[in-house]
């Protein structure tokens, strides 16, 4: 059984050496404007390793094409109201509208979407865990924030994350949003919408991919009868 030290390790912000040990940010390379089908698969299968070096459990490229944005998903916000909706720059209303994603999205040809494994799954299928809840999803929205990070650094300036849950729970543990009272946020290298709060349908995404999903934290299902529990993000690279 993992002890408490090696269960704190695992949130560990990933620190500047270690990220040049597994080969990222090695040297920046000038803009990319025109860049070849094989040299950006290349990329993209570069970005594919970080991401399992980072820890996630999996990730995959795909065709950005195959993303689906539905304005439904917004509406979960609303209703029931989500404690997060009108209360964080990230969360609708006030997060890039279904709308603007889906004229955005096109615009790209691939994607990397990243998957982590929320392990033990008690830490997010049991409603009382919300602190470890928020470290699962900052973990997960600081990788996704180093792979654009990453990909920017490469040329690709056009490169943008999207993560899972609000960055107000998972960054600022719930404290107001500094920027809806005109301050600079406080993680502006990691905080970046949810796929879900402008618009990306990620059932539909992560059962394309194959992978496993269920709808956590349906109370009252005990959290025992839950198979996994995962966190995904995505980074549309070029
Ligand atoms: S990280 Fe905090 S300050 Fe920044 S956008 Fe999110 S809630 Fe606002």
């Amino acid at each position: 059984m993992e002890s408490e030290a090696e269960n704190k390790n695992r949130f560990t912000r990933f620190d500047r050496e270690f990220l040049r040990e597994i080969g990222m940010f090695q040297r920046p390379r000038g803009f990319r404007t025109e860049i070849t089908q094989e040299e950006l698969l290349e990329d993209l299968e570069r970005y594919r390793e970080f991401a399992l070096k980072l820890g996630c459990s999996d990730a995959k490229i795909i065709p950005a094409s195959i993303v689906r944005v539905d304005e439904r998903l917004r509406l979960k916000c609303r209703i029931s109201v989500c404690h997060h909706y009108n209360n964080c720059i990230n969360c609708p209303p006030h997060s890039p509208t279904a709308e603007e994603i889906g004229r955005i999205i096109p615009k790209y040809s691939y994607a990397l979407v990243i998957k982590r494994d929320v392990d033990p799954k008690d830490d997010f299928v049991d409603p009382k865990k919300e602190e470890d809840i928020a470290r699962h999803y900052r973990k997960n929205m600081e990788t996704v924030g180093l792979l654009e990070a990453q990909a920017f650094s490469d040329g690709y300036y056009f490169a943008m994350g999207f993560a899972g849950g609000s960055c107000q729970h998972a960054l600022c543990m719930m404290q107001p949003c500094n920027v809806l009272q005109g301050k600079r946020c406080r993680f502006v290298l990691k905080s970046r919408p949810a796929m879900e709060a402008v618009g990306i349908d990620v059932i539909d995404l992560i059962t394309k991919l194959g992978w496993e999903l269920y709808p956590v934290r349906a109370r009252p299902i005990p959290p025992q009868e839950y198979p996994c529990a995962h966190t995904f993000g995505i980074v549309f690279v070029h």
